[in-house]
C-alpha cells in the first residue's frame, strides 16, 4: 500500500516548494535546513514564558504516558515540568530575541589592527530534526575595524545562537552575520567543529565523526588571511 503523503508548502530562498512527508523525514536525517534565520512563527512571543512552561509541562506528560510511562512514580513525577523549564529557561532560550547578549563595544584605542581569535569556545545546542544534542567548539575571529568587543561576549554570542534548535551551518551562519553587524566590519570567520548525537547514539551510530563548518566575510576570504586564522586553530598551547 503506497504511504500517504502530506505536502508541506516552505520558503526557500524566496521560491516556495512543496516537500512531501518523504522528503521532510530525508532532510531531517540528512540535517538540510531551509533558511539563515531560524524558521519562526510570528506569534511566537505572545504567549509569556511561564504560559510556555505550563503547555509545554502538559504535552512532555503526554509523551511519557504514550510511552507507557506511570507518572505517579515518584522519580518521573517532576519530569514534565523540569523538561518543560528546561526548554524554555534554559536549553532554548536563544529563541527569544530578548535574550540576545548586550554586545557592548569599545573604541580600539589601543590601534591594535590584527586579527583577534578566540578559540575553543564550548558550546551546547540540540539538533533541530531530533531535539537531542550538538557538542562542539566554536572558534571566532575578526579584524577590527576601530571597535572591540569584550571576549566573554564572543562566548555569549556563541551559546546565544546555540540555544535553539539547530543545524549547525545555520548556527555556524548566525553568529557570523550577527558579529559582522554588531562589529561593524566583514571581516569575520568562524568555524565550529561539533559531534551530533543523532549521528553518535542512534541513526548511523557513529560515534567518532565531527562536523565542521565554516563562515569567512570580508578578508577572511583572501587566502593568505584565512591561513592565518587557521595556523593559529592549530596551535596547541598548554595551560
Ligand atoms: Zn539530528
Amino acid at each position: 500500500m503506497k504511504q500517504k503523503e502530506t505536502l508541506l508548502n516552505i520558503l526557500l530562498n524566496g521560491d516556495r516548494i512543496e516537500l512531501s512527508d518523504t522528503l521532510i523525514d530525508d532532510m531531517g536525517d540528512n540535517h538540510v535546513s531551509t533558511s539563515v534565520d531560524t524558521p519562526m512563527r510570528t506569534d511566537a512571543f505572545n504567549k509569556t514564558d511561564d504560559e510556555k512552561v505550563n503547555e509545554i509541562e502538559k504535552h512532555f506528560a503526554a509523551i511519557m504516558e504514550t510511552l507507557g510511562l506511570d507518572l505517579t512514580d515518584d522519580s518521573l513525577r517532576g519530569t514534565p515540568r523540569r523538561v518543560a523549564k528546561m526548554y524554555v529557561k534554559e536549553i532554548f532560550n536563544g529563541l527569544n530575541p530578548a535574550n540576545m547578549p548586550n554586545m557592548a563595544m569599545f573604541e580600539n584605542k589601543y590601534k591594535y589592527n590584527e586579527m583577534l581569535v578566540e578559540k575553543n569556545i564550548s558550546f551546547y545546542s540540540n539538533c533541530e530534526h531530533h531535539f537531542v544534542p550538538i557538542i562542539g567548539k566554536a572558534h571566532v575571529a575578526y579584524i577590527s575595524n576601530g571597535y572591540v568587543v569584550g571576549l566573554s561576549k564572543l562566548n555569549r554570542l556563541v551559546q546565544y545562537f546555540a540555544k535553539r534548535p539547530q543545524v549547525q551551518e545555520r548556527l555556524t551562519m548566525q553568529i557570523g552575520k550577527e558579529l559582522q553587524k554588531v562589529l561593524s566590519t566583514d571581516d569575520v570567520a568562524i568555524v565550529i567543529d561539533a559531534k551530533h548525537l543523532c549521528v553518535a547514539s542512534r541513526g548511523v551510530e557513529d560515534d567518532t565523526s565531527s562536523t565542521i563548518t565554516a563562515f569567512y566575510g570580508g578578508k577572511f576570504r583572501e587566502e593568505k588571511i584565512k591561513n592565518e586564522f587557521l595556523k593559529y586553530l592549530e596551535l596547541k598551547t598548554e595551560f
